[in-house]
């Protein structure tokens, strides 16, 4: 069965053609600049072809019309007819307490991913206009809605209210939703294979640590906590998002530096987390090596963020009553040795212990990096959100 997965951006669309029966990957894209007179479009195909274009892409549908047209290219495509692809999965972030679960979808579904807009509004438009542009070029092919907040419906009530009027989570839907569900469940569900124990019988800590970043507890196979929140700006310090702060600092910067509320949120999405803190980057790679240069700022968005991190692990290890394994992945999780050292150091207490050198090699690649007489496993797993989405369409549709 050949999957077409699709994460379509504000102004890019990410694709990925896989061959779900022996999960083989056939081919991958990225549309960047959509809109913009100088769109890129990287395409990689057959045989290790790759192929770079620099033009005019007007629209998401213009991108998905181009990358159609590559995936059946005699020369580098890798379907002889469209008809081929059997199935298309589309990442939407925002599923709101509507979606519990992938779902296929009609214009039902499409009208509820609509409803949940206001939820995610930079995100979900940019998922229906996706969403709209396969429709209009493969009318026929079955779509399936994968949701970053899906995995997250599990979480019991008292873990996703916050303490504020009630009415505000009846009335507005005010609550934690959490996301990079699809992440999340992928490698626990690797680690549970590693570990060779069904993962409803172990409890893990995953720790998604990229650009953006957020840890869940999963207990036996469900999310029953995470640090991200009703938007993606709470929890631990990011690229460029604070995380939790104190909620009486909002108005408090906004006097101080006499922004709107809309200023102060883009603040705080944008101009914070260790980029704010630094005042060099968001980029993980330039703050090691400004910090090993001497530069004390960076030193200290590093510290920062490592120790969220392990702040989050303690607690959720708390909240399971114990914990099988930690999982670290996306960007600074699979590469950055020095993070997860800074992260993991003194928790012997609560079972951690890291080998040091097992965790200097692991950079993008899967491994255990936890001491064979370390309490709790302690894995680097690459993350695969494509692959799971591809598998969640193959598990709907068959
Ligand atoms: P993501 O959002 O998952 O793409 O992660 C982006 C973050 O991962 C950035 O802060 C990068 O600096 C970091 N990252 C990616 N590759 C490496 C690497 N080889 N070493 C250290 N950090 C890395």
């Amino acid at each position: 069965m050949k999957v077409l997965v699709i994460n379509t951006g504000s102004s890019s669309l990410k694709y990925q053609l896989m061959d779900m029966d022996n999960e083989i990957l056939l081919a991958k894209g990225l549309c960047e600049r959509i809109g913009f007179y100088d769109s890129v479009h990287k395409y990689y195909g057959k045989n290790g072809y790759y192929n770079k274009t620099v033009k005019n892409i007007k629209s998401h549908l213009e991108a998905i019309e181009d990358m159609l047209k590559y995936l059946v290219n005699e020369d580098y495509g890798v379907i002889a007819d469209i008809g081929e692809i059997e199935a298309i999965g589309h990442r939407v972030v925002h599923g709101g307490e509507k979606f519990t679960e992938s779902v296929v979808i009609d214009s039902n579904v499409l009208q509820a991913i609509r409803n949940c807009i206001d939820l995610a509004p930079l995100h979900n438009p940019a998922n229906i206009i996706g969403i709209e542009a396969c429709m209009h070029e493969v009318p026929d092919t079955p779509m399936v809605a994968v949701f970053d907040t899906a995995f997250h419906q599990t979480i019991p009530m008292y873990a996703y209210v916050y303490a504020i009027p009630y009415e505000l989570y009846e009335n507005y839907g005010v609550r934690k939703y959490g996301f990079h569900g699809t992440s999340h469940r992928y490698v626990s569900k690797r680690v549970a294979k590693l570990i060779g124990k069904p993962v409803e019988e172990i409890n893990l800590v995953s720790c998604h640590l990229g650009n953006g970043a957020s840890i869940c507890a999963i207990k036996k196979g469900k999310s029953i906590e995470t640090s991200m929140g009703f938007t993606p700006l709470s929890g631990l310090a990011m690229g460029t998002r604070s995380g939790s702060i104190d909620p009486a600092l909002i108005s408090y910067i906004m006097e101080c530096k006499n922004m709107s509320a809309e200023e102060t949120t883009n603040y705080l999405n944008k101009q914070s987390g260790v980029l704010g803190l630094s005042g060099i980057s968001s980029d993980f790679r330039d703050l090691l090596k400004a910090s090993k240069e001497g530069n004390k700022r960076a030193e200290l968005a590093i510290e920062v963020f490592a120790y969220r991190v392990k702040k989050y692990i303690a607690e959720y290890i708390g909240v399971m009553n114990g914990v099988d394994a930690i999982i670290f992945t996306a960007g600074i999780g699979e590469n950055n040795a020095l993070v997860r050292q800074l992260i993991t150091k003194d928790m012997d207490y609560l079972g951690l212990i890291l080998n040091q050198e097992k965790n200097k090699l692991a950079t993008g690649i899967e491994m255990k990096v936890s001491t064979d007489d370390s309490a709790v496993e302690i894995f680097v797993i690459p993350t695969n959100e494509e692959l799971e989405i591809a598998r969640e369409c193959k598990k709907i549709l068959q």
